[in-house]
């Protein structure tokens, strides 16, 4: 098959052939239709991740159709469209068995601690647990839309920061991941303010909900900002970026008891950025982590989707061929364009 392949960090990668993938005896393999480009697969090319081992292939946000199923999977076989959460669980440890599968102590990754799906074909290990069934309405490129960003949105909005209807939602950055969540925050019924560095993006936002913008590039103390829009501080916050300042400004615009979320990744010399702990004392704060999404929680979203209350295909940008792919791939440390870039030709 043909995969777009690194061999070193930090080197361009290239298209190679290589050995089609097989099914374990409890996975399958998929036919890869759709892949997203996510600022992930560019911190793991760059070597941010210790997971890796060289040569690697990436990609880990795709949607396709299952071509071979290993002997112990009951629930899937040849010719179904499917996608998987990024995290895959093992079924079987403690946080398996308590429904959290996102953060398996086993978990596989698809594009991280294996081959991902930049290439014609991915394995795909415990299928039962983890794949997802596709509305047939719903296209390849949407589907791997959600792969990431979306569902880690869904989750960190509903599930981890429990969002209720007029709440003020804060969303620091408004790449793939803050535009999931402006979205979703908006159907749940939040007033949604979206901070970004360019009015572009900060127009988007509002197309898709937002009620209102802060240019963090215009605007000298954006938690002050955010205070004042929302007299007193948001109720929920979330850093969709990554990055010690919008971490910072996402917990420190909180109201008293507000919940903060990290999404954004925080790796290599961000790993450990400055945390206002004086304010998540004195407010009792919450400060939440959030990792993906199990598969049987895809369900809840796929209802909001089909009836028309969340439309992730809004979010999908650019579509580009597998031969376009190491290029872009190496551009997503600089600011990404607007949603949400996806392979769609192999
Ligand atoms: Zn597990
Ligand atoms: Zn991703």
């Amino acid at each position: 098959m043909k995969a777009v392949v690194f061999e070193k960090f930090g080197e361009a990668p290239t298209i190679q052939t290589v050995p089609d993938p097989k099914p374990a005896a409890d996975g399958v393999v998929i036919k890869v239709e759709a892949t997203g480009l996510c600022r992930s697969d560019w911190h793991g090319w760059m070597g941010h991740d210790d997971g890796i081992t060289l040569p690697h292939v990436p990609g880990h946000e795709l949607a396709g159709i299952v071509v071979a199923a290993g002997k112990q999977v009951t629930r899937w076989k040849a010719g179904e469209r499917v996608t998987v959460p990024f995290a895959v669980g093992c079924g079987r440890c403690f946080e398996c068995n308590s429904g959290n599968h996102q953060v398996c102590e086993h978990q596989t990754q698809p594009g991280f601690t294996g081959w991902g799906s930049f290439a014609e074909y991915v394995a795909i290990e415990h299928a039962d647990t983890n794949l997802v069934r596709l509305p047939d309405e719903m296209e390849f490129a949407t589907a791997a839309s959600l792969g990431c960003r979306f569902v880690t949105s869904f989750r960190a909005i509903v599930d981890q920061g429990r969002v209720t209807p007029g709440e003020w939602v804060a969303v620091h950055g408004c790449g793939g991941v803050g535009l999931s969540a402006i979205m979703i925050a908006s159907a749940m019924g939040a007033n949604v303010i979206a901070i970004d560095l360019t009015d572009e993006k900060l127009d988007f936002a509002k197309k898709i909900g937002a009620v209102a913008t802060i240019n963090a590039s215009k605007t000298p103390n954006v938690v002050k900002a955010v205070k004042q829009i929302t007299n007193g501080g948001a109720h929920m916050s979330m850093d969709a970026l990554g990055h010690p300042t919008t971490s910072f400004n996402s917990i420190a615009n909180l109201r008293r008891r507000g919940r903060h979320v990290q999404v954004g990744l925080m790796l290599g010399e961000h790993a450990r950025p400055q945390v206002p702990m004086d304010k998540v004392i004195a407010f009792e704060l919450e400060i939440l982590g959030s990792h993906g999404m199990q598969a049987y929680r895809y369900q809840a979203m796929m209802d909001m989707i089909r009836n028309g209350k969340l439309k992730p295909e809004l979010l999908v940008g650019k579509r580009i061929s597998l031969d376009e792919a190491p290029a872009a791939l190496m551009a997503m440390g600089g600011f990404e364009g607007i949603g949400i870039g996806v392979v769609t030709k192999f």
